[in-house]
């Protein structure tokens, strides 16, 4: 048991042999829950360079006018922006505040691939301003407004690389609410539009058109979806690049089990092979996959409460630093972080005023008890992002660890900060 839950961990946790500790990347969790308080949300830095390096290298290896995109929204903090820019890979933004904490921690602009189904002439106008890459067209009104932008006389000369975003109408097996690629999609264009829009961009002198792109959704635990979508992407005909999106699952639990990056990447060129032209650029955009495992949250239980034939084990955080339970009912596992693995089932709750905050319905913890540490692994993605203040929670901090060191790259929130943008 022990060594299961373990497994969901970053590569390389340990349990202490002397003391029993959960152990990761050579720091025991006790240690951590000392120096920086709970909730806290630790990263493995390691392992995040890893896996950047696994989808940049195997990406290369199989077409090498290619680059692996990190889509920020999985995790937007400006220290995991800067690990990602460091290792070369370019940057997803979703409007002016993703952009805008892309540029603050020095990714190249050049590499900033701008999306959003509601750009306003406000967030154009800043990517225009930055000089960023490419913007992805995801209706006729990004086109128009682009086109109003780049006419003023300051960018006179300027061209704006830009993509359509297509809707292939494929249905991956995934929750609804991270299910993109369908026809009745708010994103993109569905094929017989998409066309229209690469015929108008083609007459456009201020836009450039660079190609296409396609994402079919989130959490995505098979490959096919992503073959199909580089079918329908390759039935529009020639284009200089084509964006395959993101959408690789992660490993939640034991009976997840994902195409590792390595199948994925084999399924897609695959595909790219047959189907693309060979002087095509392909970009990937990895958000989910690239951060889930390398992170973990760490709580403290406040109180441990039997009733109604549950153990109801609450914990200092919840729905303000996870809203993955209960936006698409994510399955998480959890341990004691002083005894690894084991126990009875418990429902493992929060702290927060409904009844869906729960961390994890039914989960084994071992002899839980009120001041124990939990670890629930695999958070490194969407929860920083969706995190709130929600019953005045102060939003967690966020912890590097790297070889026996660590280092708040983010402080908690205090109090103060609650107030911080009242007006007298
Ligand atoms: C969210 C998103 C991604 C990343 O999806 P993951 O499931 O986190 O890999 C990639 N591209 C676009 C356009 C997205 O909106």
């Amino acid at each position: 048991m022990g060594d299961q839950v373990l497994d969901l961990f970053p590569p390389g946790s340990t349990v202490d042999q002397a003391t029993g500790y959960l152990t990761v990347a050579g720091v025991p969790a006790p240690e951590l829950a000392e120096a920086y308080g709970t909730p806290a949300l630790i990263v493995d830095e390691n392992a995040v360079r890893a896996r950047a390096r696994r989808y940049a290298d195997g990406l290369a290896a199989r077409w090498p006018e290619s680059r692996a995109t990190f889509a920020s929204k999985a995790f937007p903090c400006t220290a995991v922006y800067r690990l990602l820019a460091e290792e070369g890979l370019g940057i997803d933004v979703a409007g002016g505040g993703e952009l805008t904490l892309a540029l603050a921690a020095g990714a190249d602009p050049a590499g900033l691939v701008v999306h959003g189904n509601a750009k306003t002439e406000e967030e154009l106008r800043l990517a225009v301003e930055a000089s960023a890459g490419l913007v992805v067209i995801d209706n006729f009104d990004d086109i128009d407004k682009l086109e109003r932008i780049l006419a003023e006389p300051r960018y006179r000369g300027r061209e704006q690389g830009v993509l359509v975003r297509v809707t292939p109408d494929i249905r991956p097996d995934t929750h609804e609410a991270v299910s993109t690629g369908q026809s009745g999609s708010k994103f993109g264009l569905l094929l017989p539009d998409a066309e229209r829009a690469i015929a108008r961009l083609r007459g456009s002198d201020r836009l450039r058109l660079d190609g296409v792109h396609v994402h079919v959704g989130s959490q995505i635990l098979d490959t096919k979806p992503f073959a199909q979508a580089v079918e329908a992407v390759a039935a529009l005909g020639e284009f200089d690049v084509y964006d395959l999106g993101g959408g690789l699952g992660s490993r939640y639990t034991y009976g997840d089990h994902p195409p590792t990056v390595e199948e994925y990447l084999d399924a897609v060129i695959d595909v790219a092979r047959r189907q693309l032209p060979s002087a095509a650029r392909i970009l990937i955009e990895p958000g989910r996959s690239m951060v889930a495992e390398a992170g973990f949250s760490l709580y403290r239980v406040v109180s441990v409460k039997r009733s109604g034939g549950h153990t109801f084990v609450a914990v200092d955080g919840g729905m303000g630093d996870n809203l993955e339970v209960s936006l698409y009912q994510q399955r998480f596992e959890a341990t004691v972080a002083t005894r690894v693995g084991g126990g009875e089932p418990c429902r493992l709750v929060g702290r927060h005023c409904e009844s869906g905050d729960t961390l994890s319905a039914d989960v084994p913890l071992d002899d839980p008890r009120v001041g124990d540490l939990i670890a629930v692994p695999v958070t490194g993605a969407y929860t920083y992002s969706l995190s709130n203040n929600y019953n005045g929670a102060r939003r967690p901090p966020v912890v590097f660890v790297r070889d026996g060191r660590h280092r708040a790259v983010v402080r908690r929130e205090t109090y103060a900060d609650l107030m911080r943008r009242d007006l007298p």
